[in-house]
């Protein structure tokens, strides 16, 4: 799998479609300063289910959208296509390339698709667990990450491990699993309540 192709249309500074195309080995992105090299890494981590504005260097969700410029009026919402080539079948959907889509509009509200097939978030959170590339995965190491990686408490360097390994999916899993039940015995608490109002 590698990462083969992404679209940004509205996003930052980029407020035309821009194609950006990867060929498979090491591609470097230069430029001047504030040309926007770093606006590409962060649609990235966005379109893959980043939540945390602050690690996009805004202060609402709505700063991604282009804010408009001397000659061009803002726009009311920015799409980003990310295509990964998945011929080696590594992420486990049927489909050699996989693309995902996130729209954000002004309300702050977000559209998801995967190949172009609307979703949750949590759809493309799972697609990509234990595959490094997710929100919390390893693949994007930004500026001071080593630096935190290397201070982290051991628990939270483990995770990175436990990602790199392969049983985030179960730890996941295992949650999920707690939190539904909880929410059954909540349930059955609720029930017997009534039963005992009833008898
Ligand atoms: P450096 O080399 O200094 O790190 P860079 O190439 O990484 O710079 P970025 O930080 O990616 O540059 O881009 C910053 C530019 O993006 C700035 O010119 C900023 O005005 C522009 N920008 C950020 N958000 C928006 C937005 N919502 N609308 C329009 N332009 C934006």
């Amino acid at each position: 799998m590698y990462l083969k192709k992404l679209e940004l249309q509205g996003f930052k500074s980029f407020a035309d479609k821009v194609t950006l195309d990867f060929e498979k080995g090491v591609t470097a992105i230069v430029g001047p300063n504030g040309s926007g090299k770093s606006n590409i890494s962060d649609a990235i981590r966005l379109v893959l289910g980043e939540q945390s504005i602050k690690s996009l260097r805004g202060s609402k969700l709505e700063d991604v959208i282009f804010a408009g410029s001397e000659n061009r009026k803002p726009l009311g919402f920015c799409e980003i296509n990310l295509t990964l080539d998945n011929s080696d079948g590594y992420l486990p959907f049927d489909y050699t390339e996989v693309v995902i889509t996130r729209k954000i509009f002004r309300s702050g509200e977000s559209e998801f698709f995967i190949n172009k097939t609307p979703c949750r978030l949590k759809d493309i959170y799972e697609l990509f667990l234990d595959t490094g590339v997710g929100k919390e995965g390893y693949s994007i190491i930004g500026q001071g990450r080593i630096d935190e990686i290397l201070s982290a408490k051991p628990e939270d360097r483990r995770q990175i491990f436990e990602e790199a390994i392969g049983i985030s999916k179960y730890r996941y899993k295992k949650e999920e699993a707690e939190r539904k039940l909880t929410a059954a015995n909540d349930n059955l608490l609720r029930l017997n309540d009534i039963v005992v109002e009833l008898e």
